[in-house]
């Protein structure tokens, strides 16, 4: 088990240094508490970090290298790059998140449920408020962990990988050891990407808002291709959060089949085709009505 612990630290400090500068210091201790004592571990200290200890024979790779890899990526940030993690704990726990999901991605081919984490989160709130005034602790780390790593995902997703690891490195490297803020990173991915990300900031990071649709009506029609039969549905989904993502799946088509028109999102009807009469997945908070859609197969008609 003791290497296991040990690869998963060589593995951390070497991508990381690569990732997000050289790790500066000759040592690193990883303290492994007795499993009865786990409630010492998960915890991390500029050189000192804890992890857990392992409750079975062979525990899985979320249970033993992901501790280790977040708890180092804490080396970095809020470590070296010194974000107040009381004030804005999402440069903290949400950078380490993001870096410790790349990391288990890479080396251990481990993926979390994203869409799972995003239904997690039924309560949004500014990244940049005071931890204290989240007024739980699951409210804040549904919003300092999971809603912080999944908007540096967002931004991935519109910038592209390479650039993404750009805006990571140039962070991370300009403040070492200075005590940058959300403006500074904003400022950061303004500079690498070229344009504005204000409006963007605005919602997501500084405001409460987030990706949120719902699907208010689906009618399937069955439609004859040359493959056989085929289904067509028309979808009225409406915009309850963020005016981003813009929509991009909907394509304007001729229709005479009635819609809802959509306000300034769209305003003509999704008409999808796929070859299975059920579209869409569902994931449902139990928690409010907030929804999360996942589209299953479909071809843009
Ligand atoms: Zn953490």
């Amino acid at each position: 088990m003791k290497d296991r612990y040990f690869y998963a630290a060589k593995v951390a400090l070497a991508n990381f240094s690569k990732w997000y500068g050289s790790y500066p210091y000759s040592t690193l201790s990883i303290v492994v508490p007795p499993a009865e004592a786990n409630g010492a571990g998960g915890m991390e200290y500029p050189t000192l970090v804890t992890s857990f200890g392992a409750k079975s024979d062979s525990p899985d790779f979320n249970e033993l290298e992901r501790t280790v890899i977040h708890e180092i990526a804490h080396q970095y940030f809020y470590g070296m790059i010194a974000s107040n993690e009381f004030e804005e704990a999402w440069l903290d726990e949400g950078f380490a998140s993001y870096a410790e999901d790349k990391l288990m991605e890479q080396e251990f081919t481990a993926n979390l449920p994203l869409p799972i984490q995003a239904a997690i989160i039924t309560s949004p709130a500014s990244l940049t408020q005071s931890a204290w005034k989240y007024g739980a602790s699951d409210i804040y780390a549904q919003n300092a962990y999971y809603r912080g790593k999944l908007i540096l995902l967002d931004i991935e997703k519109q910038v592209g990988a390479k650039t993404m690891r750009r805006i990571m490195f140039n962070y991370s490297t300009e403040y070492r050891f200075k005590h940058p803020t959300t403006t500074d990173f904003q400022r950061i991915v303004e500079r690498v990407t070229g344009r504005s990300w204000k409006n963007y900031f605005n919602q997501y990071v500084y405001g409460d808002k987030m990706a949120d649709f719902s699907v208010d009506h689906i009618q399937v029609y069955t439609v004859d291709s040359k493959d056989g039969p085929a289904y067509e549905s028309v979808i009225d989904i409406s915009r309850k959060g963020a005016s981003y993502p813009r929509w991009q799946y909907c394509s304007r088509s001729k229709t005479d089949i009635p819609y809802r028109r959509l306000g300034m999102w769209i305003t003509t009807p999704c008409r999808l085709r796929s070859n299975t009469k059920s579209l869409w997945i569902g994931y449902k908070s139990t928690r409010n009505t907030r929804s999360f859609w996942r589209i299953n197969t479909l071809t843009i008609i």
